[in-house]
């Protein structure tokens, strides 16, 4: 319950409405736009569980959060489904006063084995990530071993379980994988569920991001045009981060995320938390805000929310759409994996 009856909002007057909750940095992938193997090698130092945000903690600040104006939950990672207390911070954010929604994004790994838990512990949505259909472009982009038919599989029993309209993120990487899109288009097409093609995106330092390796959205949207014509669809609420496109056959729709190419910050109402308990107001801030240690100081709620509300108001965010009007890229800072996308 928000206590406050004015809306926070940032300095151009967005309000606070969702948060994305990175609960751990690990990942079982190594896909090469996010954690590269070559960086991310077994020695590689990952948050200890006293560095990472308890369960406790996950919920308390969710809680914090609500009560400033957020009523819509994203789980997030690293692999948020090899958390070992994954179900127990779904049911629990999902109870929270205010809040909802709570959605999950997923490499769908280990989705089967988790799917009914996710249900029973109240999940309302799910995003499986998945950029190709074919095993050997799948492996490439996964930088593991891991199976096309791993993810299917958890999409059927997520499915069996009652999740209905699953958003599947593609990222398309110029090369790579943008030879199989209409592979996913076609599979997904009058299964109700929504294909979300991603431009690859400069996120963090560590991915060796360059424009040439991004294929734009319009370029994107010829190629599933010329085979499967779409219209574009007005957005289901101010500030969704896919805009929407329609099979002109009626048999479902895709989504478009052009956070390159287009970006939309004018209406960006996300803030992040990253597993270490940063408090990140933008996905390509350079620096977090620490809640984990005043929370591990003893701080009280007031004080608690007094700080989150102070540096939401002082937000001024706009990093994508400054990019397209820059030629150098600005600064930017934390990592994909450690805030969760
Ligand atoms: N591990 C989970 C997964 O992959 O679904 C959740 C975390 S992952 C960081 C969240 C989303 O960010 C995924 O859909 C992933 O494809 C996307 N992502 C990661 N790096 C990206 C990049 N450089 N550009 C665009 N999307 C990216
Ligand atoms: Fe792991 Fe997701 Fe990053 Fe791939 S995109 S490495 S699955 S966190
Ligand atoms: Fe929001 Fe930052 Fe992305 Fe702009 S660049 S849409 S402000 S997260």
């Amino acid at each position: 319950m928000q206590t406050d009856t004015t809306t926070l909002l940032d300095k151009f007057k967005r309000p606070i409405r969702d948060l994305r909750i990175s609960i751990i940095d690990k990942c079982n992938f190594r896909c090469p736009y996010c954690m590269p193997a070559e960086i991310f090698g077994a020695d590689y130092n990952f948050l200890s569980k006293s560095e990472r945000l308890s369960s406790d903690e996950i919920i308390r600040l969710a809680r914090l959060f609500s009560e400033v104006g957020v009523s819509k939950l994203r789980i997030t990672g690293g692999e948020p489904l090899i958390h070992p207390d994954v179900i127990n911070i779904v049911s629990q954010l999902t109870q929270l006063p205010g809040i909802e929604d709570v959605a999950l994004t997923t490499n769908a790994s280990h989705l089967s084995r988790h799917a009914q838990a996710l249900k029973d512990a109240g999940l309302h949505r799910l995003t499986v990530s998945l950029d190709s259909l074919d095993e050997e472009v799948f492996q490439v982009m996964n930088g593991r071993k891991s199976s096309v038919a791993q993810v299917l599989d958890g999409i059927e029993t997520a499915v069996s379980v009652g999740f209905e309209r699953i958003k599947l993120n593609c990222v398309v990487k110029k090369g790579v994988n943008d030879h199989t899109l209409l592979d996913l288009v076609r599979h997904f097409k009058g299964t109700g569920h929504i294909v979300r093609f991603i431009e690859y995106m400069d996120v963090g330092n560590l991915n060796g991001w360059k424009m040439d390796d991004v294929v734009t959205a319009d370029d994107i949207l010829s190629i599933v045009d010329a085979e499967f014509p779409i219209e574009a669809v007005p957005p289901n609420y101010k500030g969704e981060v896919a805009t929407r496109y329609r099979f002109a056959d009626g048999s479902g729709e895709i989504g478009m995320i052009a956070s390159v190419t287009k970006p939309f910050c004018g209406n960006c109402t996300r803030a992040r938390i990253s597993s270490a308990g940063e408090y990140y107001t933008c996905l390509f801030a350079i620096n977090g805000t620490d809640l984990r240690t005043p929370m591990r100081d003893g701080a009280p709620d007031k004080e608690m929310l007094q700080r989150i509300s102070g540096v939401w108001q002082n937000r001024t965010d706009q990093y994508s759409e400054l990019r397209t009007s820059f030629t150098r890229l600005p600064a930017k800072g934390a990592e994909m994996y450690r805030i969760g996308g």
